[in-house]
C-alpha cells in the first residue's frame, strides 16, 4: 500500500518514543488481547446462513492458538465461547491486562451483495461516510446492553462522531495501531491473496475505550456469497488467522524481540472479481484529521511553562522569510539559529498527539524528513525528557 512507507518512516522517527512508552511492559510477557466481536444474543451480521459471531470466534481461537505456541506471548480472550460481553468490558479486559495490543475481529456486511474484501480500522475521526456507517453498525451493539444510556453517557449510537472530543486527548497509540493495521492488510492482500480495502480510521466504541495500540479487523463481507462462504469455512478461518497472527508476530519481533515463527499461509487462488468500491487511504483521512486538530489547537492557549512541541521542517544556512508560500503552504513557521544554521519549524503545541498529527501533515506537504522537536522555556530538550514532564 502506498502510504505504508511514509507511515513506516514516521514510526521509525518516533521509535524512541515508542520504546519509552512501552518499556513498562517489557519485563512481562507480550500480551495480546483477542476480541471476537458480538456473542450470544448479539449475532452480528447474518447472511446466507453464516453468522458473524461464530466466524469471529472461530478466527480468534485460531489466532490465539498460533500466538500461544510462543511461550513469550500471553493471549487474553474477551470471550472464548458464545457469551455476551459488553463493549466497554471488552476494552476494560485489555486495560486491566495492560496488554501490548488489542485486536478485535469482525465481519463486514452490506445491503448490496457485491462488495467484498477486508479492511482494518484504527481509532479516529472519519470523514468517510462508509467508515462511519461501519462504526455505527458495530457500536449499535451497546443498545442491547442494560443501562446503556447511563453507561455510555454522552454517546449517541446514531452519531459515532460523538466519540471524537475524548479521542483527541487520548490518542497516544496511533502510530503503532496504524503499523499493525497496515501489516494485517498487507498480509491479507499479498500473503493470503485476498482483496484489501485498506486501513482507515473510524470512531469505534470498543477501540475508543482501550488504552493501547488497537485495531479492529473487518475480515471480509459476510454479505458477499463467495466471501461469506470463505469466512465460514475452516480453511478460510485458518488462513485468515495465520495472516493476522503473522502480522502480530512481526510487530512483536520488531519492537519487543524474540524470533519470528514460520507461518505457512495458503494463498487464496480463485481469480479476483472486480469490485468498484474505492480503497480508503488513511493518509488522506489523517490529513483531514489534522485540520480538525489545528482548529482545536488554535482555540487552545499555549502553556509556556510546559514543554512545547514543534515540527522541524528543514535547516538552511540562509534566512528564509517565514511565510506560508515559502513552506509549501504551512503557516505558523518559526526558526532558531543553531551553529550557523537556521532551523525552520512548523506549529507549536503542548500536546504531543497534536504534534504527531502536525508531523504527518508536514510529511504530506512534502517535508519527508521532518521530525518533532521539544522546547522548555525556549531551550531545546529531548523528546523523552519532554514526555516525562
Ligand atoms: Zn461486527
Amino acid at each position: 500500500m502506498k502510504f505504508t512507507l511514509k507511515v513506516k518512516y514516521l514510526i521509525l522517527t518516533l521509535s524512541l518514543v515508542f520504546v519509552a512508552t512501552t518499556s513498562a511492559q517489557t519485563n512481562s510477557k507480550f500480551k495480546v488481547v483477542l476480541d471476537a466481536g458480538h456473542g450470544a444474543k448479539d449475532f452480528g451480521a447474518v447472511y446466507n446462513g453464516c453468522v458473524e459471531k461464530n466466524i469471529n470466534l472461530g478466527i480468534v481461537l485460531k489466532i490465539g492458538k498460533i500466538l500461544e505456541a510462543d511461550p513469550d506471548v500471553q493471549v487474553i480472550y474477551t470471550r472464548n465461547d458464545d457469551t455476551f460481553i459488553e463493549l466497554v468490558e471488552r476494552a476494560n479486559i485489555a486495560n486491566r491486562a495492560n496488554a501490548n495490543f488489542f485486536v478485535s475481529i469482525h465481519c463486514n456486511a452490506n445491503v448490496k451483495p457485491d462488495p467484498y474484501g477486508s479492511e482494518t480500522f484504527v481509532m479516529g475521526l472519519s470523514k468517510s461516510a462508509s467508515s462511519l456507517a461501519i462504526a455505527k453498525k458495530e457500536n449499535a451493539v451497546i443498545t442491547l446492553e442494560d443501562n446503556y444510556k447511563k453507561k455510555y453517557a454522552g454517546y449517541d449510537p446514531n452519531s459515532p462522531e460523538s466519540l471524537i472530543s475524548a479521542t483527541l486527548a487520548q490518542e497516544e497509540y496511533l502510530d503503532q495501531s496504524i503499523e499493525l493495521a497496515s501489516r494485517i492488510q498487507d498480509g491479507l492482500e499479498n500473503k493470503l491473496n485476498r482483496k484489501s480495502r485498506g486501513v482507515a480510521q473510524a470512531p469505534f466504541m470498543v477501540l475508543h475505550k482501550a488504552f493501547m495500540p488497537r485495531v479492529l479487523v473487518e475480515t471480509g463481507f459476510i454479505s458477499n456469497k463467495e466471501e461469506g462462504a470463505y469466512l465460514n469455512s475452516e480453511e478460510g478461518q485458518h488462513n485468515i488467522a495465520k495472516t493476522i497472527a503473522d502480522a502480530i508476530f512481526r510487530m512483536k519481533v520488531e519492537h519487543f524481540g524474540g524470533t519470528m515463527p514460520v507461518i505457512d499461509i495458503k494463498k487464496y487462488e480463485k481469480p479476483e472479481i472486480k469490485d468498484s468500491t474505492p480503497k480508503v487511504n488513511v493518509q488522506t483521512q489523517i490529513k483531514d484529521t489534522s485540520k480538525e486538530i489545528k482548529k482545536a489547537v488554535d482555540n487552545k492557549k499555549l502553556d509556556v511553562n510546559k514543554p512545547i512541541f514543534k515540527i522541524q521542517l528543514k535547516a538552511s544556512t540562509s534566512k528564509i522569510e517565514a511565510k506560508p508560500e515559502n513552506f509549501n503552504g504551512l503557516d505558523k513557521i518559526s526558526f532558531i539559529l543553531e551553529k550557523d544554521y537556521y532551523k525552520y519549524m512548523y506549529g507549536e503545541t503542548n500536546d504531543f498527539v497534536v504534534a504527531k498529527m502536525q508531523l504527518l501533515e508536514a510529511k504530506t506537504k512534502g517535508y519527508d524528513s521532518a521530525f518533532i522537536v521539544a522546547f522548555k522555556n525556549g531551550i531545546k530538550i529531548s523528546l523523552n525528557e519532554a514526555l516525562k514532564k
